[in-house]
């Protein structure tokens, strides 16, 4: 009577253990599905490195073309300021203005043409911590250049603008100084070694989305909940589109899952060594 009883219990608890398991894969299947109807992910194309190169190199030369158009139209303003040039239909401050404008256009897409070469041809910054800083930063330094000299002539001259041109002048330039500025700026940079180094130790598939500076390696990652579009790629496909950092969580995540890994072969050793001799 009793082993009956006994067998029947042990089938009991298999069907539990299978209603289960069942249930969880059912519900796994639920969140999968769930999780492609909500998220859209584009799968994004890696460069070569000689296409990065060249894609690089032609941007470059642009930012340059640009950065000199931009300085051109400072040396128009300032030649405005000075009445070595004028348009009799338009007024003298218009006209600076109108050189600030077209100054401040042609200053953010040259850095920004600029930066996106710098993620995708990096500078290196071993032995040479200066250079890089000025290379990556180029962008703050050529807004400087476009800008500051103008706004200097502007406050030291006397008797070129009326005292309210002056300062609606100044006040346009000094604003034109800070967009170009911040825009110019590269608040992610990445080096050489360090894309090199990502891309050495990552050979999957990483995430990163429309508005985010960073990359992950989980596409179930918290800090992607709130995104409806997720873009995919490799690690250099990331960098290349301004992504150079890997998400906190994430690095935390797959270091927890390398040292349960380790954990495990660790274990699986100590059992071969205690039952091997
Ligand atoms: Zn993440």
């Amino acid at each position: 009577m009793e082993e009956k009883k006994r067998t029947i219990t042990k089938v009991e608890d298999g069907e539990k253990v299978k209603k289960t398991v069942k249930k969880a894969e059912e519900v796994k299947e639920a969140v999968e599905e769930e999780v492609k109807e909500t998220k859209k992910t584009k799968q994004v194309e890696t460069l070569t490195k000689a296409e990065e190169k060249s894609k690089a190199t032609t941007l470059r030369i642009v930012a340059a073309i640009l950065w000199a158009f931009a300085i051109g139209f400072e040396v128009l303003a300032i030649l405005f300021l000075f009445k070595k040039l004028y348009i009799p239909w338009l007024p003298q401050m218009w006209a600076m203005i109108i050189c600030i404008v077209l100054d401040l256009i042609c200053c953010v897409i040259a850095a920004l043409l600029w930066k996106k070469a710098s993620h995708l041809d990096p500078f290196k910054k071993t032995n040479n911590k200066v250079g890089f800083f000025i290379l990556t930063q180029l962008g703050v330094i050529m807004a400087a250049i476009c800008f500051i000299p103008l706004i200097v002539l502007v406050l030291a001259s006397k008797d070129k603008l009326d005292k309210k041109s002056k300062i609606v002048v100044t006040v346009v330039a000094i604003v034109a100084l800070l967009i170009a500025g911040l825009l110019g700026a590269d608040f992610n940079p990445i080096s050489a070694e360090e894309k090199a180094q990502a891309e050495d130790s990552i050979t999957g598939d990483v995430f990163w989305t429309a508005f985010g500076h960073k990359y992950h390696l989980y596409g179930d990652c918290g800090s992607l909940k709130n995104s409806a579009t997720l873009y995919n790629g490799s690690v250099t496909a990331a960098i290349d589109n301004g992504r150079g950092e890997l998400c906190y969580f994430c690095a935390n995540r797959a270091e927890k899952e390398q040292q349960l890994k380790l954990d495990g072969l660790n274990v699986e050793e100590g059992v071969e060594a205690a039952t091997g001799e």
